[in-house]
């Protein structure tokens, strides 16, 4: 966990669509860890430049997963900003929907996560995830299961996401 914890950080959520700096993007840029290091939190392994859900080997290396620091920091790489009547009358279904792709996705990648789907003051539904791929990833499955209006912007770098779909 050290290695994160040391690296400059300034929380930004709600920096628009500037995320961190890549100098100072402690989720992206620190060293790749040794083969076999495990997260001691969801026990993902990272094997050969990727973390995998492998079981990890006895004394491993821990650090943290990228995943994992997200979530403790509450900084989200994905939102996708959800309204309109459609869903409100197929809220259920079409969350249900959310997390199966969330569930597919996480089976072989461990960093695509959700971390929230909560409602907000305006009255639309945010979901956030960990990485900006499965933001996109869901976005685009309620998009061709119910249509409706998509968009979605990246920022400069790509590191963040924010998606939103209505209908
Ligand atoms: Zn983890």
């Amino acid at each position: 966990m050290k290695p994160e914890r040391s690296a400059p950080y300034l929380p930004k959520r709600d920096a628009g669509l500037h995320s961190a700096k890549d100098e100072s993007d402690p989720y992206r840029n620190t060293k790749r860890p040794p083969n076999g290091t495990a997260c001691p939190k969801c026990h993902a392994t990272y094997q050969v430049n990727r973390w995998t859900w492998q079981p990890a080997e006895k004394d491993a290396y821990e650090l943290v997963c990228p995943a994992c620091h997200r979530i403790a920091d509450q900084f989200p790489a994905g939102y996708l900003t959800i309204r309109g009547e459609f869903f409100k009358e197929h809220r259920d279904e079409i969350v249900n929907l959310i997390q199966c792709n969330e569930k597919k996705e996480k089976a072989s990648r461990p960093l695509q996560r959700i971390m929230a789907i909560s409602d907000t003051r305006d009255g639309s539904t945010e979901v956030t995830t960990t990485d900006s791929h499965l933001a996109r990833g869901i976005a685009e499955a309620l998009h061709s299961a119910y249509k409706g209006e998509l968009k979605l912007r990246y920022s400069r770098d790509e590191n963040l996401l924010r998606a939103s779909w209505k209908r």
